[in-house]
């Protein structure tokens, strides 16, 4: 199924002529003639979008856009007014209750699919983030889609014309009306910023469709759509008067919005911050996602990585070529006792400083995870025998021989013992993650039994 849509119109020949262009591209059709059944059928329908009627005797469809959009639970539907096309200031009143476009009677077949598409894939792209379940609220980042609320934005716009003479004018008019930076920009900044990791971070790009050449500007949205540092920014691409085709065009090639010159100032502020608001919230999603990723694999505790980490860390060290890593299985000695006897919560703290030690000892791309309650998980990154042996010393060393601060007068004396494991440059039976875990483990032992406080090796040929 392409997608659900909401007609709402008084006039039922209007609807049929709609539903028909609708379900001819796959969509599933719903139809409300008035207001009230249209909030009625968004609440229980949750359409994937709505195509409203501004005219219309019970209720205007600015009236119910406004409606939609102060209910959380309709807040986020995509909604595109139908109007006559003199109803500029309603038209305005639209956009600031939070619609996202309108189309003009009688609507255009190509017009009217490109925005459809654009508008699903926006909305598409919100539902995969979100993962369509309460993982999302356990980020902390459900928050509903903000319309135009009036208030001033702040943000980075970038404004890209043929001739600075144009795009000058462009942001005299906004310049007072939006609470951003606005900057104009040639081409070749837009792209070079597309091409850095980083970016500039440009929150919207309003680009005129021909630059120096015809349709540079729809190159240069394909150029900033699939690159890095842009690849998230917002696009309003602005298209000469009538210029149904190319307005369909960018919109399939993934701008934001369109919107045709001449324009109202007011309505390019409109546009401007509605994109803004929608590209913070995508913003928020990532950095709530990326958050909730990072956290599923750290131990709170200690900030160390954890054993969901660890594992297919140390299948990728294995993977690559050369000789294997050395593992190591680091636990700390008699450690119950300091608990019984400090409590626990120093025993926390000395966890931590466990940690912090650990960590100074080993290089960036070594392996180092809490994967037990006082067991940690050592991965060296291919080094000879004597360093790897070397290695296990110094962390030994670093955990016995000062003792760990818990905030009482005497300090606490910890040692810990180590299992090695160690690949030869030959055999090849230490392939996976649990044959080395294991094998660590077994010298693990070896170190426990002959008095704790020491390393024990197991080589691969020994093994
Ligand atoms: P061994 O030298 O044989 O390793 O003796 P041990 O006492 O360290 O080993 P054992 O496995 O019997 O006990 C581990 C103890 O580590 C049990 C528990 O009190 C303590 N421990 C495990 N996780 C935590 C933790 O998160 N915080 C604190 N404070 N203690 C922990
Ligand atoms: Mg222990
Ligand atoms: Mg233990």
């Amino acid at each position: 199924m392409a997608g659900r849509i909401l007609i709402v119109d008084d006039v039922a020949t209007n609807r049929i002529v709609m539903k028909v262009k609708l379900a001819a591209a796959c969509y599933e059709v719903e139809q409300a003639e008035n207001g009230a059944e249209a909030l009625r059928a968004a609440r229980e329908g949750k359409p994937d979008l709505i195509l409203l009627d501004i005219m219309m005797p019970d209720m205007s469809g600015v009236d119910v856009c406004r409606a939609l959009k102060a209910d959380p639970a309709t807040a986020a539907i995509p909604v595109v007014l139908i109007t006559a096309l003199s109803d500029h200031d309603a038209k305005m009143e639209g956009l600031e209750a939070g619609a996202d476009d309108f189309l003009i009677k009688p609507v255009e077949e190509v017009t009217l699919l490109a925005r459809v598409r654009s508008l699903l894939r926006a909305r598409d792209t919100v539902r995969e983030w979100q993962g369509g379940d309460d993982t999302v609220a356990a980020f902390g980042f459900a928050e509903q889609a903000a319309g135009f609320n009036g208030k001033v934005a702040p943000g980075k716009i970038a404004l890209v014309a043929p001739g600075q003479r144009g795009a000058i004018l462009w942001k005299a008019a906004i310049d007072d009306r939006i609470g951003a930076e606005v900057r104009v920009i040639p081409r070749e900044a837009a792209l070079s910023q597309a091409s850095s990791a980083e970016g500039e971070a440009t929150d919207v790009f309003v680009i005129s469709v021909d630059l120096a050449q015809r349709n540079e500007g729809l190159r240069l949205l394909s150029d900033l759509r699939s690159r890095p540092g842009t690849r998230h920014a917002a696009t309003i691409m602005i298209l000469p008067d009538g210029d149904t085709e190319r307005a369909a065009i960018a919109l399939d090639l993934g701008a934001s919005d369109v919107l045709h010159d001449p324009f109202d100032a007011k309505e390019l502020a409109i546009r401007i911050s509605a994109q803004l608001d929608r590209k913070r919230q995508s913003d928020r999603m990532r950095a709530g996602v990326r958050a909730g990723l990072e956290a599923a694999v750290i131990d709170p505790l200690t900030g160390l990585h954890n054993r969901r980490y660890a594992i297919p860390q140390l299948e990728r060290m294995l993977a690559r070529p050369g000789p294997g890593p050395a593992v190591m299985m680091l636990d700390l000695d008699h450690f119950k006792q300091v608990n019984d006897t400090h409590g626990h919560m120093a025993g926390d703290k000395i966890l931590k400083q466990v940690a912090a030690r650990l960590r100074t000892e080993l290089r960036n791309g070594d392996l180092l995870a809490r994967i037990g309650g006082e067991e940690f998980l050592i991965g060296l990154t291919t080094i000879n025998h004597a360093n790897a042996m070397d290695c296990a010393q110094r962390l030994c060393r670093s955990i016995g021989d000062l003792a760990f601060d818990i905030g009482t007068e005497v300090p606490v004396r910890v040692t810990a013992s180590v299992g090695l494991a160690y690949p030869s440059q030959s055999a090849t039976c230490f392939t996976t993650p649990e044959i080395m875990i294991h094998e660590a483990d077994t010298a693990l032992y070896r170190a426990k039994s002959d008095g704790r406080n020491q390393v024990s090796v197991v080589s691969e040929t020994a093994a």
